[in-house]
C-alpha cells in the first residue's frame, strides 16, 4: 500500500490574462501552452473575441513568473499591444489545455504579415533523415506564409490557399498535438500530402526534389529564371554576370530602375552594402524587406549611376533551397513583371506574360491569394523608414484612429496603398502601385473587396476618404461606392500621417509636405507646403514654395530640363544654358517659348520639380527613366561632398524664394565650383528654409513629409537641426504610399 502525501493546494490563486495585437497565427497558443506547462500551471488559453485569452492556477510566485515569461519570450513574430491581468477564483484545473473556442473569433483580430522560414523549419529543410527535407513549403506555427495564404478570417486552413490538400497521417498528428511545434499550423504540409514544386523550360519538366537543383544550375550558367515566391513571382539572375543582368534588362524595357538583391546570407550582404548593426537587425528583421544602403562594390549593370543597393536575404524556404543547392550567391531578384504591370502571382498568368523574358520558370504549386511585393526600408537619422510597405508588413495595423464608423481611405493615384479603419484601427494595405495601368486599378479593387470583406466591412457603408484630384482614378472610385465621402487635401494628408502614426491629435505643429505633385486648394499643382494648427482643429495652410511656371503638364515631370525651364523662366538672366557647361537640349527650348505664350503652362509650387530643376543645371539633362531618379542622383552627388555652407533661401510673405538660390547655382557652376559642393549647399539651402520657416512660426513640434523627405541627406541636415523636434512617418512611407493614412486620420475629424 502507498501512503500518498499530502497534496498542496494545487491552486493558491488563478489569474485571467488577455493579450492583444498579432497574436495570431503566430505561434502565440502553442506558446502559452508550453510555458504554462514549464511553470506547473493548470488551466487553459483560446482565441478570443478581441486577442488571446489565458487562464492559468498555480502558486502566485509560478503565476508571476509565466506573466514575466508571456511578455519576454513571445515568437519573434508575435506583437503584443497590451496585456491585461485580472485576478480570478482558482477553478481546480488539472492541466493545461488548448482550448478551441466555441466563439466566432472577431473580425478585428489582426492577421499576420508572412513570415521568414524559422530555425527549426531550416533545420528540418537541410536534414537528410527528416521526412520535410528539401521540401521548399516547409514551415511551422512560428513561421510561413499568412497574408498571402488567406482567404477569409477566422484563420483556418479551410479558407486558406491550402484547403485543397488534406493532411496526410502524420501531418494531422503534428497538427492536433498542443505540443507540436505545428499545433494548428494552417499552411502545414510535407513532400507526401502538399503542393510539390516543379522546374519547367522548353526542353523538361522537373518534379519535385530536383527541380530546384536545375534552377540553381540555370542561374548558374546566366539563365533568367522566374521564380514563385511568398507574394508573387521574382525574375532571377546572377548577379555577378554581366551579360545576365543586360539581358534581363533588355528583356523586361527596364532601362536604368536599380534591380534589387538577394544576398545568400549577411555576409555576403556585408559585400554589397555597408552592414552596421541597425542595416543588419533589419536585414533579418521578420519582414526581411530590402534595405537601401551604400553600395560597397560596383555590380554592373544592377544599378546604373546609382550609389545605392536595395538587398535582402533569403525568407521562403525555396530561396534557402536554392542557394544551397549551388544558386549563385548574389542574384538579381526583382518583381517578375512586364515594365510597369504588377507583379505576377498567378501561374498561368506569369507563364504567359514572362514568356520571352524568362528562360525557365520555378513553380509551386501552392496558390498566392494575393500579390505583395517585397517591402522596402532605408536607415535614416531616426531609425527605419519605410518606402514600400508590402510583404512582411501588411496588413498590420499602424495607427489608431478612434471612429465609430469604419473608414476607407483610396489613397493617391501614385504608389497607392489603401487604409481601411475598423474599431479605431487603421489597417495599411500592401503598396498597390500606380493607377494609371489598368492592371494595377483591377488590384486596387480587389484589394478594396479583400479588405473589407476581411474586416466584414460593408463597402458601401463606410465614410470614404480620398484625395482632393477630381481626376484621380481614386476618386473616380471612391464616387461609385455611394457612401458619405470626405474629399483631403493631398499635402494635409502627408502630414496628417505622421500624427495619425503618434496619435497625436492635439499637438500643434508646423507640418512641411514636400513632394512632386498634388492638388492644391486652388486647383493648382502644390508640392512645397508649410501647415499650421493640429490634427483635431485642423491644417492651415501658412507658407509654400514662391510658385514658378511650369511647362507641358506631365512631361515636366520626366524631363528635368523642362523643369528647369520653369524654375529658371525669371532668374536666368541672360545666360545661355544651351552651352556649355549645361548643354540643355532643344526641349528647353520649347518649353521656354510656352512659357512665353503661356500654352500648356502650369502654376506649381512643387520642391519635387525644384530638385529637377537643380539636378539639370548639374548635368542630369536626359529623361528620367523612373520616378525620383534626378532627385536621387542629385543626392547621391551631393554626398561626396565636403561640408559646404548653405544656399540662402529667402523668406517673404509665406512664400520662399528659390530663385536667388538658382541664381547662385548657375553663378557657380559657370564659375567652376564641384557639382557635388553645389549639390550639396543645395541640400543645406532647404533644410535651413524649413529650419527657418519653423522658427518664424514659434514651432515645438516640427512635422515632414511627402516624397521629398526620402531624401536621407536633406532628412540628415534637419534632423541634426532639430533632434527630437522633428517627427517624421514611421509606420508608413512618406511617399505617396502614406497618404491613405492621414486621409483616414482627417476624415475621422471631419466625419464624428
Ligand atoms: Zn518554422
Ligand atoms: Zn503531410
Ligand atoms: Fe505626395
Amino acid at each position: 500500500m502507498k501512503l500518498e502525501a499530502p497534496r498542496p493546494d494545487p491552486a493558491h490563486a488563478a489569474l485571467r490574462v488577455r493579450v492583444s495585437g498579432v497574436v495570431q497565427g503566430v505561434g502565440f497558443r502553442p506558446f502559452v501552452y508550453r510555458i504554462a506547462h514549464a511553470h506547473g500551471l493548470a488551466g487553459w488559453v483560446f482565441n478570443g473575441g478581441d486577442g488571446v485569452v489565458v487562464h492559468v492556477e498555480g502558486s502566485s510566485r509560478a503565476i508571476a513568473r509565466f506573466i514575466r515569461t508571456l511578455r519576454t519570450a513571445a515568437p519573434a513574430a508575435a506583437q503584443i499591444a497590451s496585456l491585461e491581468t485580472e485576478s480570478v477564483a482558482p477553478e481546480g484545473f488539472e492541466g493545461f489545455a488548448i482550448r478551441t473556442s466555441e466563439h466566432t473569433v472577431a473580425p478585428t483580430v489582426r492577421i499576420s504579415p508572412d513570415l521568414p522560414a524559422c530555425d527549426d523549419c531550416l533545420r528540418e529543410l537541410f536534414d537528410p533523415n527528416d521526412r520535410r527535407y528539401g521540401y521548399p513549403y516547409v514551415n511551422c506555427t512560428n513561421c510561413g506564409p499568412r497574408y498571402s495564404v488567406v482567404l477569409g478570417l477566422p484563420y483556418d486552413r479551410a479558407l486558406t490557399t491550402m484547403r485543397d490538400w488534406p493532411l496526410c497521417e502524420p501531418c494531422r498528428e503534428e497538427y492536433e498535438d498542443p505540443a507540436d511545434r505545428r499545433f494548428h499550423a494552417q499552411p502545414t504540409a510535407c513532400p507526401r500530402c502538399g503542393p510539390a514544386f516543379a522546374f519547367e523550360s522548353e526542353a523538361a519538366c522537373i518534379r519535385g526534389a530536383d527541380a530546384v537543383m536545375e534552377a540553381a544550375a540555370r542561374l548558374r550558367s546566366g539563365g533568367i529564371v522566374a521564380i514563385k515566391g511568398i507574394g508573387g513571382y521574382h525574375l532571377a539572375c546572377d548577379a555577378l554576370d554581366p551579360r545576365a543582368v543586360a539581358a534581363l534588362r533588355e528583356r523586361k524595357y527596364r532601362k536604368e530602375r536599380p534591380f534589387a538583391l538577394m544576398a545568400r546570407d549577411l555576409e555576403v550582404a556585408a559585400t554589397l552594402i555597408e552592414v552596421d548593426r541597425e542595416n543588419a537587425r533589419l536585414l533579418q528583421s521578420v519582414a526581411r524587406p530590402i534595405v537601401l544602403a551604400r553600395a560597397k562594390r560596383a555590380l554592373e549593370g544592377v544599378a546604373p549611376d546609382n550609389r545605392e543597393y536595395g538587398v535582402m536575404l533569403p525568407y521562403a524556404p525555396l530561396h534557402h533551397a536554392l542557394f544551397a543547392a549551388g544558386a549563385p550567391s548574389v542574384l538579381v531578384m526583382t518583381s517578375a513583371n512586364r515594365s510597369n504591370e504588377p507583379i505576377a502571382y498567378r501561374d498561368d498568368d506569369a507563364r504567359a506574360t514572362l514568356r520571352g523574358i524568362a528562360d525557365a520558370f520555378l513553380v509551386g504549386e501552392r496558390p498566392i491569394a494575393r500579390r505583395i511585393d517585397d517591402s522596402v526600408v532605408r536607415v535614416g537619422p531616426q531609425g527605419p523608414v519605410i518606402l514600400r510597405r508590402a510583404r512582411g508588413l501588411a496588413p498590420q495595423a499602424v495607427a489608431r484612429i478612434p471612429s465609430r464608423r469604419p473608414i476607407l481611405a483610396a489613397g493617391a493615384d501614385l504608389k497607392n496603398a489603401i487604409t481601411l479603419v475598423v474599431d479605431g484601427v487603421a489597417f495599411g494595405s500592401q503598396h498597390i502601385g500606380d493607377l494609371e495601368q489598368f492592371s494595377v486599378r483591377e488590384t486596387f479593387e480587389a484589394t478594396v473587396r479583400d479588405l473589407c470583406a476581411m474586416y466584414e466591412v460593408d463597402a458601401a457603408n463606410v465614410v470614404v476618404a480620398h484625395d482632393l484630384h477630381p481626376e484621380y482614378r481614386s476618386t473616380e472610385f471612391a464616387q461609385t461606392l455611394g457612401c458619405e465621402r470626405v474629399a483631403v487635401q493631398h499635402h494635409r494628408a502627408h502630414v496628417a500621417s505622421v500624427l495619425a502614426e503618434r496619435d497625436a491629435w492635439d499637438e500643434p505643429v508646423v507640418g512641411f509636405a514636400f513632394d512632386g505633385t498634388g492638388y492644391g486648394d486652388d486647383g493648382t499643382i502644390w508640392g512645397g507646403e508649410v501647415f499650421s494648427g493640429t490634427l483635431r482643429s485642423g491644417l492651415t495652410r501658412v507658407a509654400h514654395l514662391r510658385p514658378a511656371p511650369l511647362p507641358g503638364g506631365d512631361a515636366a515631370a520626366r524631363f528635368p530640363v523642362q523643369a528647369a525651364a520653369g524654375f529658371l523662366a525669371d532668374c536666368a538672366g541672360d545666360v545661355d544654358l544651351q552651352a556649355p557647361p549645361f548643354y540643355f537640349d532643344d526641349r528647353f527650348r520649347r518649353a521656354r517659348a510656352l512659357i512665353a505664350s503661356g500654352v500648356r503652362t502650369f502654376t506649381t509650387t512643387s520642391v519635387g520639380r525644384l530638385f529637377d530643376a537643380v539636378a539639370a543645371l548639374l548635368g542630369f539633362v536626359r529623361e528620367q527613366t523612373f520616378e525620383g531618379q534626378a532627385a536621387m542622383w542629385l543626392e547621391h552627388v551631393a554626398r561626396e561632398s565636403r561640408p559646404v555652407s548653405a544656399y540662402q533661401v529667402p523668406v517673404d510673405g509665406g512664400s520662399f524664394d528659390y530663385r536667388p538660390l538658382l541664381a547662385s547655382v548657375v553663378d557657380d557652376r559657370l564659375a567652376g565650383r564641384p557639382v557635388e559642393e553645389v549639390a550639396r549647399a543645395f541640400h543645406g539651402g532647404l533644410a535651413s528654409v524649413i529650419l527657418r520657416i519653423a522658427e518664424d512660426l514659434g514651432a515645438k513640434r516640427i512635422v515632414a513629409s511627402g516624397g521629398v523627405f526620402q531624401n536621407a541627406l536633406l532628412v540628415e541636415f534637419l534632423h541634426e537641426a532639430c533632434g527630437e523636434r522633428l517627427w517624421l512617418n514611421r509606420s508608413v512611407p512618406p511617399n505617396d504610399g502614406g497618404i491613405s493614412l492621414g486621409q483616414a486620420a482627417l476624415a475621422a475629424v471631419s466625419a464624428s
